[in-house]
């Protein structure tokens, strides 16, 4: 079996392809058994049969042509694992839920399709918080995510499962989703890439919903070069998602190949995402890293964002209304668990109860609230006021964009915490993505990229956003971060 640790970028991997020191199908099959072997509980369905098929298939281009034909296939027999809530014909998509226990794609989502167009194989489905609701992957019905190098901690989540399979090289890169930081705080937790794109960027068909105004599909790898490479082959008009930007071909994979001409650049340092919460460790990593960009030549700039502190209550009203309108389909007749005869159901009311019991506490707290604050009456006290001060921090990015290029600050108030230590407390669960969130409400780019350890060896991330379509000064600014420095070798 060969050291999967050592294959860090997917040049690595091509090189190792091109000078035959392992195939596409033997590091697929390393891939597989590492996956079958792991305890971490980060694959909900292992896809050996299609995955061990796309890699044959790599293999036999490569031979046939010589060589990697990187410009046509640039993911060609690179392994990836998928978030289980993508679809993917033929195989089960469960969202982490009883509700969606047995169901079976009948198509391929845009992003994963595109990634398969490219070469890339398709190792399997990844645990998630059901239905991308949590933040630490324990919301999960068919059990948690641990954190891949101390077991007792939680992952981060939505996307644990696709943060801790990369860093525990269960596979080379996955797909996760982002609606209020699910793949940022995973890959700062678990000390991965994790890139959430503008909002319209990448396809959301074949995702399934949760809120539609701010879910989006991005990348996690082990380096900022990667996730930008998966993220060009994933990113385009789709005609199939009505929200899909038209849009020029991305290749943000370029950005990462000049360095930044950091005189030019203007890093925004908000003053609200500095003030108290932070773990000492995050606040000395976060600001030894602005550091390191200042002595590149960087311009810091201190801004505000003075509605940072409305981002979570904002958050917490539009993604649960959208979330209980997206979650009505199902009811055991259009989408979910019918009923078996056995539990004779007395009526219709009845027949939608025991299918819709089915959903998991936080899913079920999420409808509830959702549906109140959309009923009438209640709508332009919750939901329209929401919108109307989520429009306010808009406004706060598009002035702070006036004046600088990238905003700089933590991901979350502190490293990976223990499994158990905040599900009994949801208020304290969803203050973790005050820092996330607002990139989300504003459609903005936004990447994790590590940044260094605490005292406990747990890793940190440093957080870049943009303005909209600004992903390759994102990038790049990120890629110099982590080649360059000392804090980016994590
Ligand atoms: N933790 C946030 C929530 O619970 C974000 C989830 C996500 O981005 N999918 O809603």
């Amino acid at each position: 079996m060969a050291n999967l640790s050592s294959f860090r970028t997917v040049r690595d991997v091509h090189s190792a392809f091109e000078s035959k020191k392992i195939s596409p199908v033997e590091l697929t099959q390393d891939y597989l058994n590492a996956a079958k072997k792991s305890e971490i509980g980060a694959y909900l369905t292992i896809c050996e049969d299609v995955a061990l098929q796309q890699a044959r298939a790599a293999e036999a281009l490569i031979q046939r042509q010589g060589r990697v034909p990187c410009l046509e296939y640039p993911l060609l027999g690179i392994p990836l694992g998928i978030k289980d809530n993508l679809n993917m014909d033929g195989v089960k998509t469960t969202c982490a839920s009883k509700m969606l226990e047995n169901y079976v794609a009948p198509y391929t989502a845009t992003c994963v399709s595109r990634l398969q167009k490219s070469g890339a194989v398709t190792l399997g489905k990844l645990n998630l918080d059901e239905f991308a609701m949590g933040g630490s992957n324990e919301n999960s019905a068919f059990g948690p995510v641990r954190h891949p190098t101390h077991p007792d901690r939680v992952p981060g989540g939505s996307s644990g499962g696709s943060a801790a399979a990369v860093r525990a090289n269960l596979c080379f890169g996955s797909l996760g989703s982002d609606t209020g930081g699910s793949i940022r705080l995973p890959a700062s937790y678990c000390g991965v890439v994790g890139m959430k794109p503008t909002y319209g960027r990448v396809s959301r068909f074949g995702l399934v919903a949760f809120a539609s105004s701010l879910d989006q599909v991005g990348p996690f790898a082990q380096t900022v070069e990667d996730a930008a490479l998966l993220m060009d082959v994933m990113s385009g008009y789709d005609p199939l998602d009505s929200t899909s930007i038209p849009q020029e071909k991305m290749n943000t994979y370029a950005a990462t190949q000049t360095a930044p001409e950091w005189s030019q650049i203007r890093i925004g340092v908000p003053k609200e995402y500095f003030v108290g919460g932070l773990t000492p460790a995050v606040e000395q990593s976060i600001q030894a890293s602005l550091k390191w960009f200042e002595k590149q030549g960087a311009q810091l700039v201190p801004i505000s964002l003075p509605h940072t502190e409305y981002a979570v209550s904002v958050y917490y009203v539009v993604a649960v209304s959208e979330a209980s309108s997206n979650l009505a389909r199902y009811d055991g007749i259009r989408f979910g668990m019918r009923p078996a005869a056995s539990d004779q159901a007395k009526d219709l009311n009845d027949f939608y109860m025991k299918s819709r019991s089915l959903f998991g506490p936080e899913v079920k707290r999420r409808i509830i609230l959702g549906t109140f604050a959309l009923s009438s009456g209640y709508s332009e006290a919750y939901f329209q006021r929401a919108c109307q001060v989520r429009r306010k921090i808009v406004g706060d990015f598009n002035d702070a964009f006036q004046k600088v290029d990238l905003i700089v600050g933590p991901v979350s108030p502190t490293t990976a915490f223990k499994l158990g230590e905040k599900s009994s407390d949801p208020l304290k669960m969803y203050l973790n993505d005050i820092f996330t969130i607002p990139a989300n409400l504003a459609g903005l780019p936004a990447l994790s990229v590590p940044c260094g350890i605490d005292e406990e060896g747990l890793p940190i991330g440093l957080h870049l956003m943009a303005a909209p379509f600004q992903e390759d000064r994102l990038v790049s600014a990120a890629h110099a971060f982590q080649n360059g420095s000392l804090f980016g070798k994590v």
